[in-house]
């Protein structure tokens, strides 16, 4: 089973469909019974949309970026 630090690390990867069938198997596994980390991904899929759409007409500094992702992780913490 995977951690949720895990998880948190291969957002990216799984989200880009990178990650091999077991290691996507065992990331919706981890998904299933982790309703953090379902929140983790689902904020994630947000922020890569934002980012995609801002990045059309002016790309985000790395400073907002990482100011969104400590909102998003702030934000997970207060729920748990
Ligand atoms: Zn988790």
């Amino acid at each position: 089973m995977l951690k949720c630090n895990e998880v948190v690390e291969r957002a990216d990867a799984y989200l880009a469909t990178e990650l091999s069938s077991w290691q996507r198997f065992q990331f919706n596994l981890h998904l299933m019974v982790c309703g953090y980390c379902r929140r983790y991904i689902k904020s994630f899929k947000l922020t890569q949309k934002v980012s995609e759409q801002l990045s059309i007409a002016n790309p985000p500094s790395d400073k907002d970026v990482s100011a969104l992702v400590a909102m998003i992780q702030q934000d997970n913490q207060r729920v748990k």
